[in-house]
């Protein structure tokens, strides 16, 4: 239990493919995947006393404190196991750095990668309004780029679509406020002070695009691992 796993930490403005990035990666390799808001949107739909705490922050479309994060993030870091633990959408602020060193150092996590996403602002403003979840299956959809065959309706499982909360075009903006104002001072640190193993990709291109990109360059950084595409069995099709 000596030996250091990677560490990787994924950043980018809302809208910029971050998600669907680390779905993509994560059904390639044994990636213990930390997506902060997924955790956090989990506490709140369960209602949690944690959860009660964290809502009125995700209606305004602000940061939720630090020791909030910190809490459920330490417990999904117990149950990881993969072969590197991927953080999503975390550190978001100066604040959550200490965190996120704090974090590495208590569950043995060496930092093997930054990956910074930048998107254009149209790009990303479509990316985002259009976007609709299945509550039942986690999918994701966007009305204006991959709609479901039923509007409204999950392919996957016949859910009911929903568009989360912080989705909203005018809670949008306040989130692009916000990730100028706490998460652009975040990537500069990493530019400042861990230059070797931070790096910027284009997220305007197709996630498919970006996900092959990504793959190469991680599989320099992280000893051992192969994300090389290995298609799914696809038994959603009929086969004859
Ligand atoms: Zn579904």
């Amino acid at each position: 239990m000596a030996e250091n796993k990677c560490a990787v930490v994924i950043m980018g403005p809302p809208g910029s493919g971050k998600t669907t990035l680390v779905r993509s990666l994560t059904a390639r390799g044994r990636i213990s995947e930390i997506e902060a808001g997924n955790l956090l949107g989990d506490e709140v739909r369960r209602d949690t006393p944690l959860g009660r705490q964290i809502r009125p922050y995700q209606v305004a479309g602000e940061l939720v404190p630090s020791e909030l994060v910190q809490q459920v993030i330490a417990a999904r870091l117990e149950k990881a196991d993969g072969q590197f633990v991927l953080f999503d959408g975390f550190p978001r602020s100066a604040a959550q750095i200490g965190i996120l060193f704090q974090l590495l150092k208590e569950h043995h996590l060496q930092l093997c990668a930054v990956i910074v996403l930048n998107v254009e602002l149209q790009t990303a403003l479509e990316r985002i309004t259009g976007r609709r979840i299945c509550p039942d299956c986690g999918a994701i959809y966007n009305v204006y780029t991959e709609p479901p065959q039923q509007a409204g309706i999950c392919d996957r499982c016949g859910g009911k679509l929903m568009q989360r909360e912080d989705d909203r075009l005018e809670v949008v903006q306040e989130r692009f406020k916000v990730y100028e104002r706490d998460t652009i001072p975040t990537v500069e640190f990493f530019r400042k002070e861990f230059g070797l193993v931070t790096w910027e990709e284009s997220a305007n291109s197709t996630p498919d695009e970006l996900l092959e990109r990504v793959s190469r360059r991680l599989e320099k950084a992280v000893p051992q691992l192969d994300l090389r595409e290995n298609p799914p069995a696809r038994d959603d099709l009929p086969s004859h």
